[in-house]
């Protein structure tokens, strides 16, 4: 990465303080063209997005990292997206088998080590899959959680190597599910059942009225993370 392209990023995310997601996402797709694409764990922020995708860029290469784990409600979410807007979401899986892994390991190591785990089902694969573009886009917002306060709308993934644009950066939750329910996106039925935030089934449990909206995730650990969205 050139100070140059550094500059013209910071100018990007300066001017883009304001603006709406689509018009983020529209900037994205004509800067990076087919070397954009979208990681999404299948979060009402990556429904939204892939609705305006749908009709910005809708040959943007979208994925999800397939760790073995997921909920079965997520992967039809999966099917129902490519359903209604042709955007086939690809799952991108490591490359061992849970049952393989497991094995490997003598058991699951989301219950003994679950950095090493995300690290080899989730970080190892993003890196492997982002070496093949030049920008990635996230639904992150800056008020899910201190480590995403800071999160600019575009900047340089220090970690991964390659521009990343985060559209909803200033949109809340509310906003997020304002749109969801009126224009009909098709979005995880286990939101209605307590879990807001959700990530692979052993990590994520319902939480209750007056919780942070990550509290389910690595519940009872002091991991917040995955990796994906912090520095280190
Ligand atoms: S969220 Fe849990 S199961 Fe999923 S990769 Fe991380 S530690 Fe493993």
């Amino acid at each position: 990465m050139s100070p140059a392209l550094l500059e013209e990023l910071a100018a990007a995310s300066q001017n883009l303080e304001s603006a709406e997601p689509p018009e983020i996402i529209g900037w994205a797709a004509r800067r990076f063209g087919d070397k954009l694409t979208m990681a999404t764990a299948f979060g009402p922020e990556g429904c939204a997005i892939i609705h305006w995708l749908a009709a910005v860029a809708p040959k943007t290469f979208v994925f999800n990292l397939e760790t073995g784990y997921q909920f079965k409600e997520t992967l039809e979410l999966r099917d129902r997206l490519a359903k209604r807007y042709g955007i086939e979401v690809a799952l991108e899986a490591p490359d061992t088998t849970v049952e393989e892994y497991e094995r490997l390991h003598g058991g699951p190591l989301y219950r003994t080590d679950s950095n090493r785990c995300c690290g080899d089902r989730k970080i190892a694969v993003i890196k492997r899959v982002l070496t093949r573009f030049d920008a990635w886009m996230s639904g992150i917002r800056r008020d899910q959680s201190p480590d995403r306060a800071a999160a600019p709308i575009v900047g340089w993934d220090h970690k991964f190597d390659v521009a990343k644009i985060s559209p909803l950066a200033n949109w809340t939750k509310a906003k997020v599910w304002d749109l969801i329910v009126r224009e009909n996106i098709p979005y995880n039925p286990l939101h209605d059942q307590g879990y807001v935030s959700i990530g692979c089934w052993p990590c994520t449990r319902a939480i209750t009225m007056g919780e942070d909206e990550r509290a389910g995730r690595w519940s009872g650990t002091a991991k917040t993370e995955c990796g994906l969205h912090s520095k280190e």
